[in-house]
């Protein structure tokens, strides 16, 4: 048998080979697939040459599942079978549906399992399962296209995505086999896609309107990496309200009040948007329909009344756009570039009112509906390794500093808020307590200074470690955070070689919200919090001092002290002890103080005690090296 052959490291076995990896902007209306194709990013058209599918899926009882336009089809006739907007339902349990817009249109099954179902003539689906199914048709036109297996797909998410929702939709990429490189957040890749990542660095802002949702997010950009400053929209507020107010217009005009057949106001509704579609490149648009009731509808649409029309629900999208600025402390002349994405902003009144607000041209140069593919396509050429020569795009950064619970319930960072993943970060720690044999590491998020004011991530604790004396021992703890966010922390005490790790997954457990609040928190308390530090440093320092004593006490202490000296110095001791109950650092610091004033004739007498028995036997430089090593641990903490 021949045996197998391995390639070296970093290198991949065919080098001239790209491996085939792409680009899934997975939308609420409409999803798209791209890649990077001759240097060129991409979307790629499906069997009937379409390069965006309708993100709906139609199941019938015994019959293969319909994805796309073809499923849309179905919506008329067959509207509760025909499962549109799913995305709204990533992530969420069954208490979220109840409020939803999804409750007035379809059936749900609650009670299987913990998702909660649509109910369809091809059994329960969940939101997962009608994503699957998306993907799975975007794959297979991937393939098609591209010819061959793909290595991995980037896939963007919104940026207010929380750790559920991104799970949610990496389990859909598992379902249709699908290796997801990286999620992205949409906004991030529209600034991709404009190549924003390689200009000069400032705020971007990234407005999207797109079917049924509007999300405003400010990126900063610092050195090729973006950070999400702030992020605000409507999730009840798209292109699929301009159709509604359309219809109603269109009613209106022909004297009708209300229309009780829900198809035919489906029907009434998909002509009001091509007239909208179509008013994005004319100034007016006739229409002509007569539904299955006899209803007739015929007339004209002209752009000025259409802007008429659609102005109050656009103006909505304002306050948003203000509220991110405010969130963010930006003013608007600091927003370098404006990104238009979504096919709602293909309206041009929509593009011309952002550029008034934001008081610039809007950048619309890559087609709205496929930015957000595209910089997907991009980043996935990128981390598929097609681009070895090329500095890696990073793209993320941590949201909240990483650390570690020191002594005293005191918080050191070793991974501060912002530096770009992946990284590994190292930091000597060393033991409290004489003889110390094993570490508790509580690993923390968040900017304050105290462990009880972080948010507490993991546990672990390292054990077998040498019994030394206190600080004596190094133990490295290495952080280490991957492109997804995944953090892993171990710790490896140098002597003994004993190790203990732990996964974390800390980047997305929050919302961008929760953020925002530790951020303000930690900048409000900022000197509160150096208080409670300094105090909390104090009392470890108390601490320390009475352990030493006490076990030089233990030790000789009736060897060099008499009684009156002894019962002085206990007395001493007491007084820091319960001092160091107290919240007063200065009351703290002034009773160490006495304390080693009081104890400096014991230290003393030791330390001759020691130097004679030294000098004794030994030569010079060992006596160096004992006064040497009294040493402390400098720079490491104590944990
Ligand atoms: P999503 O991100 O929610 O999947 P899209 O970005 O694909 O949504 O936007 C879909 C919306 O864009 C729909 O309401 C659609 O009618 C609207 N749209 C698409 N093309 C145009 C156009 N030419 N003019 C105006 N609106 C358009
Ligand atoms: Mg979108």
């Amino acid at each position: 048998m021949a045996l197998l052959q391995i390639s070296e490291p970093g290198q991949s076995q065919a080098p001239h080979q790209r491996r085939l990896a792409v680009g899934i902007d997975l939308g609420t209306t409409n999803s798209l697939v791209a890649s990077v194709m001759s240097g060129t990013a991409t979307v790629l058209k499906d069997e009937d040459g379409q390069w965006s599918i309708p993100s709906v899926v139609h199941y019938a009882q015994d019959s293969p599942v319909v994805v796309g336009r073809k499923a849309q089809e179905n919506a008329a006739d067959d509207p509760l079978n025909t499962i549109r907007s799913a995305k709204r339902l990533m992530g969420k349990g069954a208490s979220d549906i109840d409020s939803s817009w999804l409750s007035e249109h379809y059936h749900f099954d609650m009670d299987s399992g913990s998702l909660p179902a649509f109910k369809t003539a091809a059994g329960n689906k969940t939101a997962i399962d009608v994503s699957s199914a998306i993907l799975s048709k975007l794959r297979a036109t991937a393939e098609e296209t591209l010819g061959g297996d793909l290595v991995g797909a980037v896939i963007t998410v919104p940026a207010y995505f929380d750790d559920a929702q991104r799970q949610a939709t990496k389990d859909a990429a598992a379902l249709s086999g699908i290796h997801v490189l990286r999620l992205l957040n949409e906004p991030t890749a529209a600034a991709v896609a404009y190549g924003l990542d390689s200009g000069t660095d400032g705020v971007v802002a990234i407005y999207d309107l797109g079917g049924g949702t509007f999300d405003i997010s400010l990126l900063k950009m610092q050195r090729g990496v973006f950070e999400v400053l702030a992020t605000a929209g409507n999730t009840a507020l798209g292109g699929d309200d301009f159709d509604n107010a359309v219809a109603d217009w269109i009613q209106a005009q022909a004297g009708v009040s209300q229309l009780t057949d829900k198809g035919a106001r489906r029907q009434l509704l998909a002509l009001s948007r091509s007239l909208k579609e179509s008013l994005s490149s004319d100034s007016s648009a006739a229409y002509d329909l007569t539904l299955e009731n006899g209803t007739q509808f015929k007339g004209e649409l002209s752009l000025d009344v259409f802007n008429e029309i659609i102005e109050p629900l656009f103006k909505n999208t304002l306050p948003p756009c203000r509220q991110v600025l405010r969130d963010a402390g930006v003013a608007k002349t600091d927003v370098q570039a404006v990104v238009m994405v979504g096919g709602s902003t293909r309206v041009p009144l929509v593009r011309s009112k952002v550029g008034e607000f934001f008081d610039q041209k809007v950048l619309t140069d890559i087609d709205p509906d496929q930015v957000v593919a595209v910089g997907a396509a991009i980043q996935a050429d990128v981390l598929a390794g097609n681009k070895p020569d090329s500095d890696l795009l990073l793209l993320d950064v941590i949201p909240l500093s990483l650390g570690l619970e020191t002594m005293g319930g005191l918080v050191e960072k070793v991974v501060p808020r912002n530096t770009t993943i992946p990284i590994a970060r190292a930091q000597e720690f060393t033991t409290y307590k004489d003889g110390q044999t094993a570490m508790a590491l509580h690993v923390v998020q968040g900017e304050r200074e105290l462990v009880t004011d972080c948010r507490s991530l993991a546990k672990f604790e390292l054990r077998g470690i040498p019994p030394r004396t206190a600080g004596a021992c190094r133990i490295q703890v290495l952080f280490q955070v991957d492109a997804d966010g995944l953090l892993t922390v171990s710790a490896l005490e140098k002597e003994s070689g004993v190790v203990a790790s732990i996964d974390v997954k800390p980047s997305y457990g929050l919302s961008e919200g929760e953020i925002e609040q530790m951020l303000k928190a930690s900048m409000e308390h900022a000197s509160e919090d150096v208080q409670k530090r300094a105090l909390a440093e104090q009392r470890v320092e108390a601490r320390r001092t009475m352990e030493a004593l006490n076990s030089a006490l233990q030790a000789d202490g009736d060897q060099h002290l008499s009684a009156e000296e002894r019962a002085d110095l206990d007395g001493l001791l007491q007084n820091l002890a319960l001092t160091a109950e107290s919240e007063n650092h200065d009351a703290i610091k002034l009773a160490i103080e006495k304390l080693e004033a009081g104890s400096s004739v014991f230290v003393e007498r030791r330390m001759n005690a020691s130097v004679k028995q030294l000098m004794a036997g030994q030569e010079l430089s060992a006596l160096e090296n004992a006064l040497v090593t009294g040493e402390t641990s400098g720079e490491s903490g104590q944990t």
